[in-house]
């Protein structure tokens, strides 16, 4: 699992106001934290003239552990922002059929689905350029401390050994499962279930353009898929219970190999967590100078694992509340139709990963 990260020093509530802070400290109307696709749709849909900060704890174009498919929600979302992905973004081939393998009931089932291929690190290279153009961007800067005070908000971040404040009217917290500003905005409120995916890319000289689904129960809790790039196949799965989630995912890996012939050479290995949200209670936008957006809200799909549009869309609300006399009633808005989105899909998760029920659900026309 992933090792625990440095001692956070994050208080909230009635401390001496922005305690100890010296003149020269910088002061920002917006601080997002993340930049991830939600940390840079919140930068980008900033209104004008706002003076933002966005950090990041590493430098989000070194690439991502994500199978970079984008769902049709998101295209809608994207399309939404009046945004056009660049051309070079999208790679080939593009799955437009999703084949199911249910090893449990011995079914399997074929559908279309019209997915966009990216490659991720392109894409999030194109998303920061446009975050950059509205809020200054600091790479390899991790949040280390939080003060949250009723009119804004004091951080500690620290870049290279080097700690600095910095205090904001608004934090947008962007930074994926596990926030640490969600657990200092929120303490009370626990932290939604994450997962262990664990994908590597194996090299792959004309792979087929179809997304491949496993769900076998004895492997994995949740499900694993086989996303093809170009020259390559992504095989990766996510696991609930962590423990032996390697060796199950070399099982996985070894299914995937065996049955569709993928013997080439694993060209790279990741792993990262990513959110599993079971109910309501885990889904938060924030409270009063704090807006949650993304894995740090809880929003992704907990039937597919779907977390683009989610992101984009919360993210481009944060942003855009912003420049609101109350930005926590603004970002509320879109945040309930986002939370709604994700609720619905509660019971979806249920049916497809119960043996039982999916097995049932298998002869209908459905989807993870
Ligand atoms: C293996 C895998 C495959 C996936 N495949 C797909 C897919 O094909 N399609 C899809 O739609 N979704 C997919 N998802 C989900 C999707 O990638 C995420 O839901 C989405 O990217 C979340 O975006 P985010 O901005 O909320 O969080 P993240 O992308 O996690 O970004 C959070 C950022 O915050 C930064 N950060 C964290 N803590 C700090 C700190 N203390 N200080 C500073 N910075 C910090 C991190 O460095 C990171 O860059 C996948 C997820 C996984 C794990």
């Amino acid at each position: 699992m992933h090792a625990a990260g440095p001692a956070l020093d994050f208080v909230r509530g009635p401390r001496t106001p922005f305690a100890g802070w010296r003149l020269s400290e910088r002061t920002y109307d917006v601080l997002i934290v993340g930049a991830g696709a939600a940390g840079c749709a919140a930068a980008m849909n900033l209104p004008r003239g706002v003076r933002a900060l966005l950090v990041d704890r590493g430098q989000p174009s070194d690439g991502r552990c994500c199978g970079g498919l984008l769902a049709p929600d998101a295209q809608r979302v994207i399309a939404r922002l009046g945004l056009t992905l660049p051309q070079d973004v999208r790679v080939r081939p593009e799955p437009q059929a999703v084949h199911v393998h249910d090893l449990d009931s011995g079914r399997d089932q074929v559908y279309r689905r019209d997915y966009l291929n990216l490659d991720r690190r392109r894409f999030d290279a194109w998303l920061l350029g446009l975050a950059a153009a509205r809020a200054q961007f600091r790479p390899h800067t991790r949040l280390v401390g939080l003060d949250i005070q009723g009119e804004g908000v004091a951080a500690r971040i620290a870049s290279a050994g080097i700690e600095e404040n910095v205090r904001a009217r608004l934090l947008v917290g962007a930074d994926g499962a596990a926030s640490a500003v969600r657990r200092a905005a929120l303490p009370l409120a626990p932290a939604p279930p994450t997962m262990l995916a664990i994908q590597v890319r194996l090299a792959a000289a004309e792979p087929t353009p179809v997304h491949e689904v496993l769900f076998a129960s004895r492997m994995t809790d949740f499900y694993a898929w086989s996303i093809p790039k170009p020259g390559a196949v992504l095989v990766g799965s996510a696991f609930g219970r962590p423990r032996g989630a390697r060796e199950r995912f070399q099982q996985i890996l070894a299914w995937y190999r065996e049955t569709f012939g993928l013997d080439g050479e694993v060209l790279e290995n990741s792993a990262r967590r990513l959110t599993r949200p079971r109910a309501g209670h885990d889904l938060l936008a924030g409270s009063g100078r704090v807006l949650l957006a993304g894995e740090a809200a809880g929003l992704v799909s907990p039937s597919s694992g779907e977390g683009l549009s989610f992101a984009i869309a919360s993210g481009a609300a944060a942003g855009r509340a912003a420049g609101e006399p109350s930005p926590e009633v603004a970002y509320g808005r879109t945040f309930r139709r986002l939370a709604r989105r994700v609720a619905r899909k509660f019971i979806k998760a249920r049916v497809i990963f119960s043996p039982a029920w999916r097995r049932w659900a298998m002869r209908l026309p459905w989807c993870p």
